[in-house]
């Protein structure tokens, strides 16, 4: 990685996860000089893989699929496949087993995936249909601050037609579903917003879900996580910007003079970092912004591949491992509510099985986590393993080597995921609208009163996930106030 001396920068950006580097990347490409500090001593924040975890395999330390990675406006523009990035698509998006050995296989095809839901298949085509139809249309408004004005008739009613359904919560979203297999699915597209699966806004995280698997798939990189990153940092190299690792910012002091810094950091950070720029009111509000529930990760070696009962998981990307809609409700209630879930909704993926340079022939490498309540010390390495053996009995016996993460650890790593929340703060309806100051709803989201100081992380509009969204906005609105 480039290590710069002091030189003098116009842009300092502090932290290099997805956003920070989208946003030295803009930055860069606009003219500006551009050195990202970087605590850690590899770059990436939520987009890293390594060797050392489980030896032999690569492990993503943080996200692993990647449902904007194609399709994420900044990223299609980058065109990131030039500095190395290669996509796999796997057969099957995303799949729900369920009691009884059956499944719901999420392809592409929409027709594909309602034909496995009885009653429910044209139930699930009305919906399915227009937002697969509409969706391509819609990631550039669902990935943008609340406040981007809209401004064609068409755009208009495109978003009215998702803002409808995704504002309400999933459990009114699933009632259009007679059976248990809908709304199962319904349930685990949901459970991605780590919310209640009762309270408003849920649903968007199923909308959203949804759409991405039959727009585009849930695509995964070649090589893991890490080669996200390292695809970012090397067109950041090109346009002579610089990383600079092992670089923890703690105060003000810290910072290099430049004209702009932009911090991929989270509020907390920002206020403790550059308090003494801002004013008392928008410090206070800084630290009132609530984060979500944690997550307790797994990763786990296996020999030969998870027996799943259910033909077809075993093509699928992804798998969302929880049963009905009831437990995968109670199981996200349990961690909003500050409980641990006997029975815990488990994301899982089975990057191997498509990627086979990540893992030695014959094994296999299993990503999965859950949602517990912020900063727990519970350890959910049982709870997860038995909801997999629960659909894919044998598993246990598979297993060669398992490495847990708690969220103290997912914290100390980098301490955007407070108390372990991995979405950059809650994804409430109240935050939605006010990201990142939870308080107000700004006009411009990223600018912070001190001008020449910035916030591009998750915590800002569209949130969490590696779409380099968040970083994009920030800097396009720091150039827009620079000229
Ligand atoms: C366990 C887990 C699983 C996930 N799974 C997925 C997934 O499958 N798909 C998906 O799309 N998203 C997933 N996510 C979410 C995704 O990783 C994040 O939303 C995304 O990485 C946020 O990017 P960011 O740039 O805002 O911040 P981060 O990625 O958190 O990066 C922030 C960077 O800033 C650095 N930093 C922080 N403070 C300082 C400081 N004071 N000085 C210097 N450097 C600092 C950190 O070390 C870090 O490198 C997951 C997250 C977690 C934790």
């Amino acid at each position: 990685m480039t290590t710069s001396d002091e030189r003098a920068v116009d842009a300092v950006v502090v932290g290099s996860g997805p956003n920070g580097l989208a946003a030295a990347i803009t930055l860069a490409a606009a003219g500006r000089t551009v050195t990202v500090l970087e605590a850690a001593d590899e770059p990436g924040g939520g987009a890293r893989s390594s060797r050392d975890v489980l030896p032999g395999y690569v492990v993503d330390a943080c996200s692993a699929v990647y449902p904007f990675g194609r399709s994420s406006p900044f990223f299609e523009d980058l065109d990131l496949e030039r500095d190395g990035l290669r996509w796999i698509d796997p057969p099957v998006a995303f799949a729900h087993p369920l009691d009884g050995g059956r499944a719901v296989l999420v392809t592409r095809e929409v027709e594909a995936t309602a034909s496995q839901l009885g009653r429910d298949r044209d139930a699930y085509r009305r919906l399915a249909v227009p937002l697969r139809r509409r969706f391509g249309e819609l990631i550039p408004d669902i990935l943008a601050p609340f406040h981007v004005p809209v401004r064609s008739a068409s755009r208009t009613a495109r978003l009215a037609w998702f803002g409808l359904h995704a504002m309400q919560p999933a459990t009114l979203l699933a009632h259009r579903f007679r059976d248990e297999a809908a709304r199962a699915l319904v349930a685990g597209a949901a459970a991605h917003s780590v919310l209640r699966l009762d309270e408003p806004v849920s649903g968007a995280a199923a909308m959203v879900m949804l759409g991405s698997a039959h727009h585009d798939g849930w695509p995964l990189p070649v090589g893991g996580a890490g080669s996200i990153t390292r695809a970012l940092a090397t067109r950041l190299t090109e346009l002579g910007g610089a990383i600079e690792l092992g670089r923890p910012v703690r105060s003000d002091g810290d910072l290099p003079a430049a004209a702009l810094t932009v911090f991929d950091t989270s509020p907390l950070q920002l206020d403790a970092i550059a308090g003494r720029r801002l004013p008392g009111r928008y410090r206070r509000s800084l630290r009132r912004f609530r984060y979500g529930p944690a997550v307790f990760k797994l990763d786990i070696a296996i020999h030969g591949t998870i027996p799943w009962t259910a033909d077809g998981v075993g093509h699928a990307g992804t798998v969302h491992v929880g049963g009905s809609f009831e437990e995968i409700a109670a199981s996200e209630a349990d961690a909003n509510a500050g409980r641990i879930s006997p029975r815990p909704f488990v994301l899982l993926a089975q990057p191997s099985l498509f990627d086979r340079s990540r893992a030695p022939d014959g094994r296999n490498v299993v990503w999965a986590y859950c949602h517990v309540p912020s900063g727990s010390r519970a350890d959910m390495t049982d709870a997860i393993l038995g909801q997999v053996e629960r659909f894919a009995p044998g598993f246990r016996d598979r297993i060669l080597a398992v490495a847990k993460t708690t969220p103290a650890d997912l914290e100390r790593r980098n301490p955007n995921n407070v108390g372990g929340d991995m979405s950059g703060g809650r994804m409430s309806i109240g935050q939605l609208f006010t990201r990142p100051d939870g308080i107000r709803t700004v006009l411009d989201p990223y600018a912070t009163p001190h001008p020449g100081t910035y916030i591009a992380s998750s915590s800002t509009p569209p949130g969490g996930g590696v779409h380099g969204m968040c970083g994009w906005h920030a800097a396009s609105s720091a150039l827009r106030h620079v000229g």
